[in-house]
């Protein structure tokens, strides 16, 4: 059972399939992800579903989907194999079950009788005296004997680490050093419940010692369970992976752990806001790890070269939402128009003249926070507009608009349509009549797009065409003259 290969970098992300993945945990994949392959080393994919209770039909798959959605892979795992598939821990029970018992051989380990109302009970008077919750090793010291006769005589059982008194155990953390606890706090956890599956303890820890990982990254809130990992090595005599539990995300307010009471946190649920998988990754980049020369934009190949998983911070990050704006619209504007309607498709609205995206997209590209943002930049190009008869007479008297729109409508049917020369009109008929240059042009644009803020107006009316322009012209001079 020793580690065969130690020299080989091989990490691992193991969710479990208990819900859709969370953005802090395809944040932790992309490290791993980055550590192995910077090493030429493997990271493997693992699943653990061995809490069959809070298990959700369809988890396992969505999990690999939304890995390969944000542009990343693994090397083994589910639907790839490998050297050491399965990679499903609900298909490797026999491996959990022959080490469990190997532990019980050893006498590290032992069988464990109490009824679900016993622990209770135990659980109950603890509480009352204010102790922290833990077995009362009732179990512990059951001879042989008796604990194989009535496990043979099928009382149900589960198997528990025999933890040993009194004596240090120390968690070796890449970001933290030494965290030593002495082992009467740790308590006799099970390690093989009755219904024939590993806990996570025993689980994640033999498939890290078979699977060969030699790193662990994963979130600090995995840290508690860190000595009892620890135990377990030394009770199987193996050597241990380096880990490094590294801070989670905190809300974007700053204020506790990033939960799904203030948004959604998962990472499907980024992409289906408009968020690029690009963009996105290059935010986990950046969060909690700066580089020298403080460059925010990076991509995976420049991450993979530079990421040293000993230089992440230990304090907390915040998921700064303008941050990943500001990063999405960059990697938005870095895209061919091509690649950019390609990217669209999902978020077009039905009514979208496909026909027109290459005139419209360029002017809204500027504009676009996240790729959900085009329904609302695009719309005053292919449905009414709703014209805010309020706003447009803020600033000029009804008869001065009217004036002004009744002159643009004849000078716009005359000329031939271009941006050119439909800018080349506007602003001489701007200066012959000396009108205020701001109020005439939003005067202008809110007439024909319903918007105070659109892409350039002489753009957006060449796109829009002359029979729109004219038409929407038309109605704002009725609709003044019906006051
Ligand atoms: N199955 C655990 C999870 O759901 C894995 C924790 C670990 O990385 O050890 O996140």
């Amino acid at each position: 059972m020793k580690n065969s290969s130690p020299a080989v970098v091989r990490t691992r992300m193991a969710p479990s399939p208990t819900g859709e993945m969370h953005v802090g945990s395809m944040a932790m994949l992309l490290k791993n992800y980055a550590w192995a392959k910077k090493n030429h080393g493997q990271f493997v994919l693992r699943i653990e579903d061995t809490d069959k209770v809070r298990e959700i039909a369809g988890a396992v798959k969505e999990i690999q989907q939304v890995i390969r959605d944000y542009g990343l892979d693994w090397d083994e795992g589910p639907e790839k194999g490998g050297p050491h598939a399965p990679y499903i821990q609900s298909q490797r029970l026999e491996t959990y079950r022959e080490h469990a018992e190997k532990l019980v051989e050893l006498d590290k380990a032992y069988y464990c009788f109490c009824t679900k109302e016993r622990l209770e009970q135990i659980k109950a008077e603890q509480k009352n005296n204010k102790q922290p919750p833990k077995y009362d090793k009732h179990c512990r010291n059951l001879s042989r004997e008796e604990a194989l006769t009535r496990k043979n005589a099928g009382e149900a059982c589960v198997i528990r680490l025999k933890v040993p008194e009194n004596q240090p155990v120390i968690v070796n953390d890449l970001l933290r050093g030494e965290i030593k606890i002495d082992s009467s706090e740790v308590d006799d956890q099970v390690l093989m419940k009755s219904d024939g599956y590993p806990t996570y303890h025993l689980g994640v820890v033999v498939d890290d010692h078979l699977m060969n990982i030699t790193h662990i990254l994963r979130g600090e809130e995995w840290i508690s369970s860190a000595p009892k990992h620890v135990l377990l090595y030394e009770a199987f005599g193996w050597e241990k992976p380096v880990f490094a539990h590294i801070p989670v995300f905190l809300n974007p307010d700053g204020k506790g752990k990033m939960s799904k009471r203030k948004g959604t946190v998962s990472a499907r649920s980024f992409l289906e806001k408009g968020y690029l998988p690009e963009a996105m990754l290059n935010f986990f980049m950046i969060l909690g790890w700066a580089r020298e020369d403080q460059r925010e934009i990076m991509n995976l190949a420049e991450y993979i070269q530079e990421f040293d998983p000993s230089e992440v911070s230990l304090k907390s990050v915040v998921f700064d939402l303008q941050k990943l704006n500001w990063l999405n619209g960059v990697y938005i504007r870095q895209l061919s128009i091509d690649e950019l309607e390609r990217r669209l498709e999902p978020f077009l609205p039905k009514d979208f003249p496909r026909e027109k995206s290459t005139a419209i997209l360029p002017l809204v590209m500027e504009r676009l926070v996240t790729l959900a943002d085009v329904e609302e930049l695009t719309e005053f190009f292919y449905r009414p507009i709703k014209l805010d008869l309020q706003l447009l007479l803020k600033k000029a008297d009804a008869l001065l608009v009217s004036n002004q729109l009744m002159a643009v409508i004849k000078k716009l049917t005359d000329g031939s349509w271009s941006v050119t020369e439909i800018e080349k009109q506007l602003r001489t008929l701007q200066a012959e009549h000396d009108w205020h240059k701001g109020q005439f042009f939003m005067m202008l644009r809110l007439t024909v797009t319903g918007k105070k803020a659109t892409p350039p107006l002489f753009e957006t009316m060449a796109v829009l065409g002359k029979d729109l322009v004219s038409e929407r012209l038309n109605d704002a001079l009725s609709a003044i003259n019906d006051l």
